[in-house]
């Protein structure tokens, strides 16, 4: 640990830098690199994350006393650099207290404004100001702000609003006013007052006085906020360590709520949405930082091209536009050029699209802080190739900034634009995060989550969303808002998620007692059906029927680009011609696995199926078997004709037997009266046929092994559906792969039945094919003896769902009751099943891989478990020399770019 624990910036200089995001956090590693490339930036310092560490082991005293020295003696550089004084009554200094982790966190942690104000400073501050009105609307801001984050008040039911805002509402009422600005000082005066009684009612305590109180309470509580429940779940979706810890940065105020040479503001160097490379951003004359992303008053935009589409979204006339929601460029042009010019700047510099924010100080801009633009995942696609195009960052760069996980937002449909056309336009908003959402109406994020587990799709409807709504929103299939912007809590936070979004919709009215949404002469209720279009903004009524998505452009470009990079390649997991398709489309260069045993459950085939499970003789499973020939026989040449000229490996049968079998009276009625036998003896079988742990039981190659003509039918029918279609002239390249081995012999009975079965085959139809027999490898002992098995088996293909079962020994149906708390207490870091174990199960791969190339040196080894579409786990893939991953078709571009990075990164 280094003992600096506070590094100053300010007029041009900084003790921190761009890249020392790790212990600066990315907005004080930001703010010194700004100071250090000229950029207007008040001054201030930040306290290193290191701190953060130090504070959840060292605990609260500990700390301020190993900070006390360090960050007066940065105070008071503030104090020189703004002629200033924190604390004084005639020239006070204020301040704001912000957290700033490693990776942002919009929004998650919390943030001080104002600080330094008490009874006497604020008298100070509006005799130095001149301004009465700013000083007590900037201490009833302060006390709001910090009442809350600090001192804890809170609103005490979900559906209530905050006692602050309670109060604010009531002044206003008893003036009958509608507008916060319609107040007046002897009105702020009396909410001042009237905040300092609910503070002190709620908590106890009385407001502190003293501004180093003040300063060491907004410190801690940013330490504290790291902690908070909404963090830990943020950190929860995003992956990021809660080791990591928040820096906090301490930063001179400065004020955009001065009067109307003033303002503030949120600006993105190009579209964080759609990624058009278009400047774009939001502000509010006279109005401080949080009033923007609160969303509490609709801001302005920017530019004047971003005003005139809003409004023309909006229905608005021109004329009416340029009175009434001038942009910045018409209304500050002058501020208007210098903020663009920075902004170009910034993305220069950064080589990366920014999000930044500002503040306008009667007529002087400063610069608050700037990041790497959070983004949409076509945003990040076009983005990237973009700047690829324009020439600021290489091909790998370009790879290499790509989320795998986030094309999964450009792979789903969109809606269809002839159901779109039928349906009725409920209301407009802005189209905060482009996709489309079809769900039932919810209004209060924990009914969100409820209504999920139910199984149900919704849509949460908000007036505006806050940090507290975000396990709602999570599991939302969109967004709605009444208020706030393109940069809203409810905006920013869709865009990460590639969730859609519309927000801003200032037709709703949202009643959460009641559970309505109004719009017009139209009240939707909770559970009917609502339908956003994130990309327009538009809110239609009911359900809307959704079509494919658009692969061609930019998104092509990228995949193109990462095949000149990939060296492993990506099948597909596909049991339908349909899935194959698609799968194809997303360049699945194969199948990976071909699941038969889904191929039994439709119409017809599961009586013939059940008929040959039911059957206690090898002659009445034949019987049954044949009946089933045909169909898997059509079966596989629609699987193969949609793979033409691309290997597919088709799994022989590998789930208990007593899965297929009627456990209901009706099925087993229905058994009975096919196969000419009682009710009672099917019941019978069924019974004697269920297993105490059908995992480890009857079961993969047990069943090929125990009833060879099972194998035989199946080899019939893979083998007999590549020859036919050999006759059409479309090559079919079949591998044969036997389930569940852990023993050579189990491999050798099986592959002996296949071989003769073929050759068999191959005379009959006069004609053969080429061919070839593996294994999957998903048994620890088949790892372990993996050279024996090479010896027989042409290609190994991972199943690593059971073979992570099987290491671990957790059941992977069973998982879910101890997961939760595994997670938890960090025993398990991630879901084995989701997220390869490269230690132990990943280290049977490799051993297998090496043990078996050994024998057979160009063997083929690929997996298929459910880890073959997880970036991570790709690249251990890529790592240890498998030649394939294999997964389900809307994971296969997202392996395509794992594989790319890992060769990158090799
Ligand atoms: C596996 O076990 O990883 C596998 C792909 O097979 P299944 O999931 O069908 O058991
Ligand atoms: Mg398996």
């Amino acid at each position: 640990m280094s003992h600096k624990r506070v590094y100053t910036f300010g007029n041009g200089q900084a003790e921190g830098r761009a890249d020392m995001k790790n212990l600066l956090g990315g907005k004080g590693a930001n703010l010194a690199e700004m100071n250090l490339i000229g950029i207007p930036v008040p001054p201030g310092f930040t306290i290193t994350t290191e701190v953060c560490s130090e504070y959840y082991t060292l605990g609260k005293e500990k700390v301020i006393e190993l900070l006390k020295t360090e960050v007066e003696k940065a105070i008071a550089r503030i104090e020189g650099l703004m002629s200033a004084k924190f604390g004084d009554v005639a020239n006070p200094l204020l301040v704001s207290v912000r957290s700033g982790a490693r990776a942002s966190m919009p929004g998650m942690m919390d943030t001080i404004l104002n600080l330094g104000l008490n009874d006497d400073v604020v008298e100070g501050l509006a005799k130095k100001t001149g301004n009465q009105r700013f000083a007590w609307d900037s201490y009833r801001r302060f006390i709001q702000m910090y009442g809350d984050v600090v001192m804890g008040v809170k609103h005490t039911g979900k559906d209530e609003i905050d006692p602050f805002e309670a109060i604010i509402e009531e002044i206003k009422a008893a003036k009958g006013v509608a507008l916060d600005n319609e107040l007046d000082v002897d009105d702020l005066k009396k909410m001042v007052a009237r905040f300092k009684e609910a503070v002190k009612r709620q908590t106890g305590s009385d407001f502190p006085n003293s501004s180093y109180e003040q300063l060491w309470g907004a410190i801690c509580a940013v330490f504290d906020s790291w902690m908070n429940e909404r963090a830990i779940l943020y950190r929860k979706m995003e992956g990021i360590p809660a080791e990591w810890g928040t820096a906090v940065t301490v930063q001179a105020m400065v004020f955009g709520n001065m009067g109307d040479t003033s303002a503030t503001g949120v600006c993105f160097s190009r579209d964080a949405g759609n990624g058009e490379d278009l400047f774009n951003g939001e502000y509010l004359i006279n109005a401080q930082g949080e009033d923007v992303v609160a969303g509490i008053r609709t801001p302005q935009q920017i530019t004047k091209i971003g005003s005139q589409r809003w409004a023309q979204l909006a229905g608005i006339p021109e004329d009416v536009r340029r009175q009434n929601y001038p942009s910045m460029e018409e209304a500050m042009p002058e501020i208007y050029k210098e903020l663009d010019a920075i902004q170009t700047k910034l993305e220069d510099h950064y080589r990366d699209m920014q999000d930044m924010e500002f503040t306008v100080q009667e007529g002087k801009l400063w610069f608050l802080q700037t990041r790497n633009g959070k983004r949409t995942g076509a945003a990040m696609v076009k983005i990237a190739m973009d700047l690829l195009r324009q020439g600021v960052i290489d091909e790998k760069t370009v790879l290499s900034r790509i989320d795998p996980n986030k094309l999964d937002e450009l792979l789903h449909p969109v809606f269809d634009k002839k159901a779109l056309a039928k349906t009725k336009v409920l209301a407009k908003g802005l189209p905060a995060s482009p996709g489309a959402a079809t769900g039932q109406i919810v209004f209060l994020a924990e009914d969100a989550a409820g209504w999920y587990n139910d199984g149900k799709k919704v849509v949460l409807v908000r007036i505006e969303t806050s940090p507290e709504d975000l396990a709602g929103m999570a599991v939302a299939e969109g967004i709605l808002t009444a208020r706030g912007g393109m940069t809203s809590h409810a905006a920013v936070v869709a865009r990460g998620m590639g969730k859609c979004c519309v927000s801003g919709a200032g037709e709703l009215k949202i009643d959460y007692k009641k559970k309505t949404l109004q719009v017009g002469s139209t009240t939707l209720h909770e559970g009917d059906f609502i339908s956003l279009n994130g990309t327009t903004g538009e809110v239609y009524e009911g359900k809307v029927a959704t079509s494919a998505a658009e692969l061609s452009g930019d998104f092509s470009d990228l995949m193109k680009l990462a095949d000149k990079y990939t060296k492993l390649q990506v099948r597909t997991n596909a049991d339908t011609p349909h899935d194959a398709e698609v799968a194809r489309a997303f360049g699945a260069v194969g199948i990976g696995l071909c699941r038969t045993e889904h191929m039994f459950f439709e119409g017809d085939k599961i009586k013939a199926m059940r008929e040959m499970i039911l059957s206690e003789t090898q002659e009445g499973r034949k019987k049954a078997l044949a009946k089933i020939l045909p169909y898997q026989l059509a079966d596989f040449k629609g699987i193969f004709r949609a793979m033409h000229d691309l290997p597919v490996t088709v799994r022989l049968l590998d789930p208990p037997l007593h899965e297929f079998v009627p456990h209901d009276l009706k099925g087993q009625e229905e058994m009975a009266n096919a196969m000419g036998v009682s009710v009672e003896y099917i019941h019978e079988r069924v019974e004697a046929l269920s297993e105490q742990n059908p995992m480890l039981g009857h079961r993969g190659c047990r069943l090929g092994n125990t009833y060879p003509e099972i194998t035989e039918m199946q080899t019939r029918a893979i083998l007999g559906a590549a020859l036919e279609l050999k006759k059409e002239g479309i090559h079919v390249f079949p591998e044969i792969m036997v389930p569940l081995i852990g023993i050579l012999y189990e491999f050798l009975e099986q592959e002996k039945v296949i071989r003769e079965t073929a050759e068999q085959l191959f005379k009959e139809m006069n004609d053969r094919i080429d061919y070839s027999v593996g294994t999957m490898i998903e048994v620890p002992r088949a790892a372990l003896t993996a050279d024996r098995i090479a010896s027989s088996a042409e290609f190994f293909s991972f199943g690593t769902n059971d073979l992570t079962q099987m290491t671990f020994g957790y059941s992977r149906d069973d998982i879910a009751s101890f997961l939760p708390i595994y997670l938890e207490k960090k025993i398990l870091k991630v879901d084995p099943f989701q997220v390869l174990d490269q230690k132990g199960v990943g280290q049977l791969i490799q051993m297998a891989t090496e043990k078996g190339r050994a024998i057979r040196p160009n063997l083929k080894c690929g997996i298929c478990g459910e880890h073959g579409g997880e970036p991570s786990s790709v690249k251990f893939c890529h790592r240890v020399g498998l030649n394939y991953v294999s997964c389900s078709p809307f994971r296969v571009p997202i392996a395509r770019i794992a594989a790319a990075q890992a060769a990158i990164e090799e």
